[in-house]
This record gives structure tokens, sequence and C-alpha cells, in this order.
């Protein structure tokens, strides 16, 4: 007998040790990292939130809303929103979600205050050159000329009532590209707000945006890609985000890789809608930060169109962002005080005073 509870003994202690884990993180709802990698919006995404044994099902809901901003947004998606708008341009007003509304509501605002260097209505440029796409090609001028006289964002007719959007004229299109990742954004941020999610940074290609600080309670660090790396993941600068979006365009990202290895010249995808070509104010990036990513979206656009002096200056008259740009001498300027929370990390930049 006593031998027999003297090797039982042991035994129930290792099962008891074996099955402590599970015990305790059944009693405990132990808040630990979730991520996840995704491609939408044309981009590959992730999220990372920190949360309890729910975090996988937040993260799907996040997922869920990024998807059907996609299926409203999308220019390539045939029964969208946004298509069915550049369907019936010159036709008749379309009825779309108040999602699709909504941000074609403040890309007319940013068109306003940005005297169209931001403008949706660029799409038949866009579509000439077709950067993003697997055939792109540098037009003739008579082409370009052409296809600017569809190129007017006061030509969009909103009606609120209705909850219509009408394009003036058969030509015309629309593409919410420069603005529409951040709207996601700020949706996946309220959706994970809605769900107590304290912590969380989510990256859309070039946008990103942190929900608190991070867990140790330290600001978050977000790296500013070096426009020259070649699509090596590394960094000129660091700034600091707590609450924030940052976020990053420029002419690195999508550009005619063929004819700048022959010529040097870089046709990329974020255009000057007065020339219908490629913006070329001597940016090669431009980092915004806001609390609202659509904004920075908007904004960080409008800087590379605009350029240093004029897009800086917009952005410190608007009051709610700051922003930097990097020129192609490898200077970066900032909006007034920015400069407190940013870190170059690549001597070969330099902070302009
Ligand atoms: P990305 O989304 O690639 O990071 P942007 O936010 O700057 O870069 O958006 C670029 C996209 O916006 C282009 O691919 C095009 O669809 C559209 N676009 C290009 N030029 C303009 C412009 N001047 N105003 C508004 N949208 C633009
Ligand atoms: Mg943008």
């Amino acid at each position: 007998m006593k031998r027999y509870i003297a090797k039982a003994c042991p035994m129930a202690l290792a099962i008891c040790l074996l099955f402590l884990p599970i015990l305790q993180g059944c009693a405990i709802n132990e808040v630990r990292e979730h991520s996840k990698n995704l491609f939408a919006l044309n981009t590959w995404i992730n999220i990372r939130i920190y949360a309890g044994r729910e975090g996988p099902k937040i993260i799907d809901s996040a997922v869920r809303r990024i998807e059907e901003i996609e299926r409203r947004m999308s220019v390539t998606i045939k029964d969208s929103d946004v298509s069915r708008i550049n369907d019936n341009a010159g036709i008749q007003p379309v009825k779309v979600h108040e999602d699709t509304f909504k941000v074609i509501e403040k890309a007319l605002e940013y068109a306003k205050l940005s005297k169209g260097a931001f403008d949706i209505t660029v799409y038949p440029i866009v579509q000439l050159w077709g950067i993003t796409t697997e055939h792109p090609r540098v037009p003739t001028d008579e082409e370009i000329r052409e296809k600017l006289k569809f190129v007017d964002y006061q030509k969009v007719i909103l009606n609120e009532d209705e909850g219509t959007v009408y394009l003036q004229e058969k030509g015309m299109g629309i593409d919410l590209g420069a603005i529409a990742k951040g709207y996601a954004a700020d949706e996946v941020v309220r959706v994970l707000r809605e769900e107590g999610v304290q912590h969380a940074l989510i990256n859309m290609g070039g946008n990103v945006i942190v929900v608190g600080n991070k867990p140790n309670g330290q600001p978050w660090r977000i790296g500013i890609q070096d426009p020259r790396s070649d699509g090596v993941q590394q960094h000129i600068a660091v700034v600091e985000a707590v609450n924030e979006s940052v976020v990053s365009s420029g002419d690195y990202e999508r550009y005619i890789k063929d004819v700048y290895q022959k010529t040097g010249v870089r046709y990329h995808h974020i255009f000057d809608p007065a020339t219908g070509y490629p913006a070329n104010q001597g940016l090669m990036a431009t980092t915004v930060v806001a609390e609202n990513s659509a904004d920075a979206d908007a904004l960080s656009t409008i800087v590379f169109v605009m350029g240093a002096e004029k897009g800086l200056g917009l952005v410190e008259q608007i009051g709610n962002a700051e922003a930097l740009a990097v020129t192609v001498d490898k200077k970066i300027y900032t909006t007034k005080g920015f400069d407190r929370r940013l870190t170059v990390t690549n001597e070969e930049y330099e902070i302009v005073p």
C-alpha cells in the first residue's frame, strides 16, 4: 500500500503541474500580442493588437471592416460605389454608401484647401499612365492634354439629402487611392476602441496608425522609410507617436522601373493635377502626423504635390497636423516644432532648421 502511494503522489503532482498553465489561462485572461497580415486596398496590411483571448475575434472584425471599405471604394472592383460613379459620369447621380460619401466629401474639402493639388478626379490621368498596372507607359503631351480636360474636382456634385455623387461630364472618373487607406485605418481604430483595445499598431503600406502608447507605457516609435533604399526596409528617421497616424507618400513605392533604369527619370504615381505629369517639386517623400489618418493621408499627398515650402505652409495653416518633406538632395524640412519628436537615424540625411 505504502509503495503504491509513494508512486501515485509524484504522478498526480506531475499531472497537476502539466495542467496548471491551462487552468491559469482559464482563470486569467492575459493580455498579449495578436497579429495578422492581409492584402487589401492594394497593399500589405499588418494589424497588431494587445488583447486577451478575444484578440483574434477583434482582429477579424477589423479585417471585415477593411474589406467592406475596399468593396465600396476600389476602382478595380466592378460594382463598387466608385466604379458605379465613374460608369455614370455625365449620365446620372449615383446613390452611394455613407462611407463613400464621407470620403468623397473630405476629399473635396482637401481639393479646395490645396487649390486642386489634391484632386480625386485625376483618375483619367492615373489610367493613362497606368503606373500601378502591369503595363505602365509614358504618354504623349497630346494624350495628357486630352485627359486633363476631365480633371476638375468642381465638377463632382454631392447631394447630401439623396446621398448621391455625380460627375458632370462623360470621360470623368474619380480615384480614392490617396485617402481611402487613411479612412480604413480610422475605421479599424474605431472598431478596436469599441472592443476595448488600448494598445495597437496598424501598418497599411506606409500608413501607420497607433492606438494608445506601447504596452510598456512608452510612445510608439515609427520609422520613416528611406526613399532610396530600393525596397529594403531602412529608416532615415524615427518619430514618436501616441494615438496618432503617421502617413508617408513618395516617389519610391510605385514608379516605372525600366524607364528609370534607362533614363534616371522616376515617373511615379502621385500626379500634379495641373500638369498631368508626376508631381515634380524636388521631393522624394513626405510624412504627415495627425490624429486622424484620412487627414494625414490626404495631406501627405498634398505636401508631395505642392512641394516643401507651400505644402508645409498649408499644413501649418490648417493646424491639426505636423509634416516633413524630404528633398532629392536628402534634406528634411519640417513644420514648426515637429523636429522635437523626430530623430534622424541615417547620417546622409539632415534636418534643415
Ligand atoms: P500611397 O497610397 O501609394 O501611399 P498616396 O496616398 O499618395 O500614396 O496616393 C497615391 C494614389 O492617389 C495614386 O495611386 C492615385 O490613385 C491617386 N492620386 C495620384 N495623384 C493624386 C492627386 N494629386 N490627388 C489625389 N489623388 C491622387
Ligand atoms: Mg495619401
